[in-house]
């Protein structure tokens, strides 16, 4: 009958007291919960609160009372309809359930039973009244569900448009003031170290554009399943310094210095656009969220596994926020200042789960953040359970033979 005995009570009105005690009785042997109420008042006052179903005898059915019912009954939610069984006598023995029919005139979803009747009938008819009952709930559920998912699709979709003009505001700037001093100029030219200024600029945005829409193609494939990886011989070190080249224009724009360090290879079969996007997503959260400090990457390799670590000294995570972030559109709320739209972190994940890898944080408040990626070299190999310390004891990770700093 289900687990939530709230939802599947039956509410009774007899005003015999003695049918109501029966009543519950048999429905008690069947395990069916129940609740009495001595008139319809307090039965619809009742109703308020989640039920199974109604089990009333006509001579409760008062005129008065049953208005009240009614006009309950005719107001309920879209979702519900909640099952009506009127127990009344049989042709022989007092007024017809036509009598009952008439004065529900329609509504409600009303069945009625003929006493007498055998425990059994009326088993099986509350058990089924019950089971439909339940099935209003599961919609009632689905339809709240679908309500939250529309809000939060409009919210994202606020979201992003924000997100997405933001840089198409500074390309049309900057565009616009290209074309003004060119007509200003009398030589019709644009100093060269000005125009490069204009070019590194819009590059910046129109690589900040690529990777929002990247991201937003990335979560609709991830969330209908579609997401393939194609794995080819990679390597983690080179990869992650060519990202770092690329990002250390915009780190010296936010007054971060951006450092790279990592054993000479670290290859593994993985697919390398899709890892490319896990460094390039926690290297470009490093520098927003970086406050101006100083950046670490850093690349390790063993013999089972390759592991990326991404450090910053910036305004860090606190507890409660560490596994949250995670998740779809989760941001922190006191950095919504920062513009983004919780999808990076989301995405990173399940790139790295998908390579059968592992993403783990550690970071304390306003002192910075560690991201740590570890990858089986080779795929299928069983993960490597490794220290919660980020590497800091492995002397390895510490004497890089190679390192340079940007
Ligand atoms: P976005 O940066 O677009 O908001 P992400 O999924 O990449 O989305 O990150 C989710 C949230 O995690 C961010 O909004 C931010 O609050 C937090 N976060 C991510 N990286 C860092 C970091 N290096 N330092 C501090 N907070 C971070």
């Amino acid at each position: 009958m289900g687990s939530d005995s709230k939802h599947d009570t039956v509410l009774i009105v007899a005003p015999t007291a003695k049918d109501a005690v029966l009543a519950r009785e048999v429905l008690s042997r069947f395990e069916i919960s129940s609740e009495s109420f001595p008139t319809l008042v307090e039965l619809v006052e009742r109703l308020k609160r989640p039920a199974g179903a109604l089990l009333l005898a006509e001579e409760a059915l008062k005129s008065d009372e049953v208005g009240l019912l009614k006009e309950t009954l005719a107001h309920q939610e879209a979702w519900s309809d909640i099952p009506v069984l009127v127990m009344v006598s049989g042709r022989d023995r007092g007024p017809s359930g036509l009598n009952v029919l008439e004065l529900f005139e329609n509504t409600g979803n009303i069945t009625l039973i003929e006493r007498p009747f055998h425990t059994a009938t009326l088993v099986s008819s509350i058990r089924s009244l019950i089971r439909s009952r339940q099935r209003q709930y599961e919609v009632q559920r689905l339809v709240t569900e679908l309500e939250v998912s529309l809000r939060q699709r409009d919210e994202f979709v606020s979201m992003a448009s924000h997100e997405l003009k933001t840089p198409l505001t500074t390309l049309k700037l900057t565009s616009q003031m290209a074309l003004r001093s060119l007509s200003q100029s009398p030589d019709q030219q644009i100093p060269t170290d000005k125009l490069k200024r204009n070019i590194i600029n819009n590059d910046r945005q129109l690589g900040r554009l690529s990777r929002l829409i990247d991201n937003l193609l990335d979560v609709t494939q991830m969330r209908t399943g579609k997401m393939t990886i194609q794995k080819s011989q990679t390597d983690l070190a080179a990869l992650s310094a060519r990202v770092v080249d690329q990002f250390t224009s915009a780190a010296t724009s936010s007054g971060c210095s951006l450092e790279f360090s990592s054993f000479e290879e670290a290859h593994g079969n993985w697919d390398s656009d899709r890892i490319e996007q896990v460094v390039i997503n926690l290297v470009s959260n490093a520098i927003k969220y970086g406050a101006g400090k100083p950046i670490r990457v850093n690349v390790t390799s063993s013999g089972e596994s390759a592991v990326l670590l991404v450090e910053d000294e910036g305004m860090g995570i606190a507890p409660e926020n560490q596994e949250k972030i995670f998740e779809r559109f989760e941001r922190v709320a006191s950095e919504q200042s920062i513009s983004g739209l919780g999808l990076g972190l989301f995405i990173v994940r399940q790139i790295v789960e998908m390579h059968s890898g592992k993403i783990s944080l550690q970071s304390v408040l306003g002192k910075g953040s560690l991201f740590r990626v570890e990858l089986p070299r080779v795929s299928g190999s069983p993960r490597l359970s490794l220290a919660p310390d980020m590497g800091q004891n492995n002397p390895k990770a510490n004497s890089p033979s190679f390192k340079h700093s940007r």
